[in-house]
């Protein structure tokens, strides 16, 4: 067992940090309050690697192994979860599905062009009426010669109003149960296909979620990914890292809203001293950076388990709902440590306040992930 980062691990996130910093961190109430994603940060984003982080190398990626990809959405998030959770979407739900299910082709035809960030990805899963219960999807694809024909709509899609390749979950044989999913890429432009208006959210209000409805879309037969009633299976491998990515996302925003109150418990001053020398303050800060080590220490033991391709089911569930667990309970501590200020938009746990909620809800809730984990434990 090996606790350390490698050099190369220690330099990239210092690499991530500065870029976050400098190119993220001025701009992110203007993001927030606007509800505008930032496109004109891909191209950067792309040059340092993260819009193909673990793309192999010769499919045009970063190759990154899946703790240095923790890493950097880490870094990212714990200045602005909004851009983590849109190079999340992007890397480990679309590129990874097309990476794990696809043709040789496919990869080659679609990968190169997502990891050069030249194309922004979506993936999606959740309809309308089916969010936990996934498997009761109701978009449907008909084979029509060498065609499929969808039809059905999408629901709370990351990235979906600006993505240009996006991996949807449809009904090919109804008969057949979660067996009857079928994956398949669409890109943005095909008759049929349109994205609806970004949600306005309670938090990461820059991230674009969106809707999107699919009319007698007519896509060859050489967008099915992987095999016809694989789909959903599928989906549940790239949830396993995906998952990884949200515990990520959430231990980067809890890092975030820790070091605002850190902080600020030597800057305030009340009854004469920093409120830091007050033991109701130093406790909460003591258990913030406790439960922030510990999601950290299960995020990356997923991630390590992940690279060495073991399955994580069940590791991936418990990374996300600690960590996404521990974000809400940090955040709300910052606020309560910030007092009234806390409570306003000068200070940055107001937003991390809001952002952070999103980690017990999206890629599973944490009662989807505790059936998991308890599926898990009792086979
Ligand atoms: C900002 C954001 C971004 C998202 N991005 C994407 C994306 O890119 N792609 C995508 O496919 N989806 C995405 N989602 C959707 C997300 O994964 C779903 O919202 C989530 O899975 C929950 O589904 P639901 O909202 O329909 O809630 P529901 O399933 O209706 O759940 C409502 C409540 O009931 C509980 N519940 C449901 N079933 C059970 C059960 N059997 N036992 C106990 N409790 C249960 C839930 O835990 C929850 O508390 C996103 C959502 C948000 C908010």
């Amino acid at each position: 067992m090996n606790f350390d980062f490698s050099e190369e691990q220690n330099i990239l996130r210092e690499t991530v940090r500065g870029f976050a910093e400098t190119e993220i961190a001025p701009h992110v109430m203007k993001w927030d309050e606007a509800q505008y994603f930032p496109i004109e940060l891909v191209p950067k984003l792309a040059e340092l690697g993260m819009m193909g982080a673990i793309v192999p190398q010769e499919l045009g990626g970063s190759g990154l192994s899946y703790i240095e990809y923790v890493i950097v959405i880490e870094e990212i998030s714990r200045v602005d979860g909004s851009i983590g959770l849109f190079l999340a979407a992007h890397n480990s739900l679309c590129a990874n599905h097309i990476f794990i299910a696809g043709t040789e082709e496919q990869k080659s035809r679609l990968l190169p062009d997502l990891a050069a960030g030249r194309k922004i990805g979506a993936w999606g899963l959740t309809e309308a009426g089916a969010g936990s219960d996934a498997g009761g999807t109701q978009t449907t694809a008909v084979r029509d010669g060498k065609f499929y024909v969808l039809n059905g709509s999408k629901n709370f899609i990351t990235n979906a109003s600006m993505a240009d390749t996006f991996v949807l979950m449809a009904v090919t044989d109804r008969e057949a149960g979660n067996k009857g999913i079928s994956a398949f890429v669409i890109e943005r432009g095909t008759a049929g296909f349109s994205s609806g208006k970004k949600e306005n959210k309670l938090g990461l209000r820059a991230s674009d979620t969106a809707s999107i409805t699919l009319e007698d879309c007519r896509i060859s037969k050489d967008n099915l990914l992987g095999q016809e009633g694989r789909g959903f299976i599928d989906s549940l491998r790239v949830l396993d890292g995906g998952r990884i990515s949200i515990a990520a996302l959430a231990v980067g925003m809890a890092q975030g809203a820790y070091e605002a109150s850190l902080r600020y418990a030597k800057e305030r001053k009340q009854f004469g001293r920093p409120i830091a020398e007050f033991q109701a303050i130093q406790f909460k800060l003591a258990d913030m950076a406790t439960e922030i080590e510990a999601a950290r220490l299960l995020t990356l033991k997923a991630a390590d388990l992940k690279q060495k391709g073991a399955r994580t089911t069940k590791e991936s569930s418990v990374a996300k709902l600690f960590s996404g667990e521990v974000a809400v309970r940090v955040a709300n501590e910052a606020v309560q440590i910030h007092g009234g200020y806390g409570f306003i938009k000068d200070f940055p746990v107001e937003k991390f306040y809001r952002d952070v909620k999103l980690c017990t809800i999206g890629e599973g809730t944490s009662e989807i992930q505790r059936m998991v984990i308890a599926r898990q434990i009792l086979r």
